[in-house]
């Protein structure tokens, strides 16, 4: 292998993501994002951040992910970071659902994405627009290696008790049903970044991962390796999230349909992308309920209420999980931003050893940081996620192993 550089892709249905790291420091080259891909208003913004120069717009029709990828590919080339440079190393890809069969990132061949293919039936969404990616990068460079990161590799070292739902075994593995938790990259990430700002080695430290985007997810990660984790057989279980619900008596849905007459795909739709923060406020983003509770508004403290509760429960269970705790570390858009959040999610759980310092939680930053005081005996964290790097590392370390 002679390139130091890798492409990290992230494909979903109608948008392409991408940015370009030269692994010799992790330094990231360039980065951006072709959105609204085969309508008429597509747009790409591109960030040249080597040459340190503004974001690029284009703004036109891109009538799908080859057309995307080439004027991506144009973009680059624009910088002097053309994909048919000797110096890319690798594309890794983002591939969301990788069932049991991928505990590892793997270097695609046609065997690996007809095995994508046959997870579509329990990622409908996600996977089909991953595989479109893959396809679209490997017709453009297919000389070059391609790696498959999985969003579900990191959970697989769950144990059947935290994996496996309370039904038959029959019907669950016929239909290939079980917990198999997202995000793993970033809860990957984190954990050990986390162990990294306590001065210790993975191996060593017990963590409670909470990665609170717009999605969120929990985990706890015992001695480097996930032991449970709150997304199970699809992203919908767990913490209460933008727009999901996350747990519920699963006999609500019989009770829509049957009582409310409502369709499989309406309840789907709105368990997804109705509910959650939104459903329950109107609003998804943090920062507007934030500001709507300063304003007395009560349906954005409810909404704010019931988020938090479901947090704390999840600290509490997987407290219990991992026995003793050493961090409880707080990642992406509102886990790195949300003060009050995180305030709220561990307030009354000195009995646990968890506290925060209220001058230390209120510092905005960029580096992982401690927010609890130095008395307390577990650390609260706040570790940005960088789910791209964690890609492009996995993926350069397995090309380079290969070659
Ligand atoms: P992510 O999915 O990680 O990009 O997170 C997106 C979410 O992070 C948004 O929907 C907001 O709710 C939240 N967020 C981003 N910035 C802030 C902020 N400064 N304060 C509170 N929440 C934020």
């Amino acid at each position: 292998m002679t390139g130091t550089r890798v492409l990290v892709l992230n494909s979903g249905s109608s948008s392409l993501k991408y940015q370009l790291l030269d692994m010799r420091d992790s330094s990231r080259l360039a980065a951006g994002l072709v959105e609204r891909i085969g309508e008429q208003t597509s747009r790409l913004k591109h960030t040249p951040l080597a040459a340190g120069g503004d974001a690029r717009e284009a703004d036109g029709p891109i009538a799908d992910h080859d057309a995307a990828l080439k004027a991506v590919a144009q973009e680059l080339a624009r910088d002097g970071l053309g994909l048919d440079s000797p110096d890319l190393a690798a594309i890794g890809h983002r591939v969301v659902h990788g069932g049991m069969f991928f505990t590892q990132p793997t270097v695609i061949d046609d065997a690996v994405i007809a095995e994508i293919e046959r997870l579509i039936p329990v990622a409908p969404l996600h996977n089909p627009a991953n595989l479109t990616g893959i396809r679209t990068a490997r017709a453009l460079r297919p000389d070059l290696p391609q790696v498959a990161v999985f969003d579900t590799a990191f959970h697989t070292t769950m144990p059947e008790s935290a994996a496996r739902y309370a039904i038959d075994p029959r019907i669950a593995d016929r239909h290939r049903i079980r917990r198999y938790g997202f995000h793993g990259t970033s809860h990957a990430y984190v954990s050990r970044a986390t162990a990294e700002l306590l001065g210790k080695a993975p191996e060593d430290v017990n963590v409670i991962v909470l990665h609170l985007g717009n999605g969120a997810s929990a985990s706890a990660v015992r001695g480097g390796r996930c032991v449970d984790t709150s997304m199970g057989l699809t992203p919908l279980e767990g913490l209460v999230m933008g727009t999901r619900s996350g747990d519920m008596d699963p006999a609500v849905i019989f009770h829509l349909a049957r009582v409310g007459g409502m369709s499989m795909d309406e309840i789907d739709t709105l368990l997804n992308k109705r509910s959650g923060l939104f459903g329950l406020c109107g609003d998804n983003d943090m920062r507007e309920i934030r500001r709507r509770i300063d304003e007395g508004d009560e349906a954005a403290a409810l909404a704010f209420d019931i988020y938090v509760h479901r947090l704390k429960k999840y600290i509490g269970a997987y407290y219990a999980v991992l026995g003793t705790v050493d961090a409880v570390a707080f990642t992406a858009g509102v886990g790195e931003n949300a003060a009050p959040v995180r305030e709220a999610a561990v307030a009354g759980l000195e009995g646990l050893g968890l506290a925060v310092d209220p001058g230390r939680n209120a510092v905005r930053g960029d580096r992982p940081r401690i927010v609890s005081p130095d008395s307390a005996r577990v650390a609260v964290a706040v570790v940005p996620t960088d789910e791209e790097l964690e890609i492009a590392t996995q993926t350069y370390a397995l090309v380079g192993k290969n070659t």
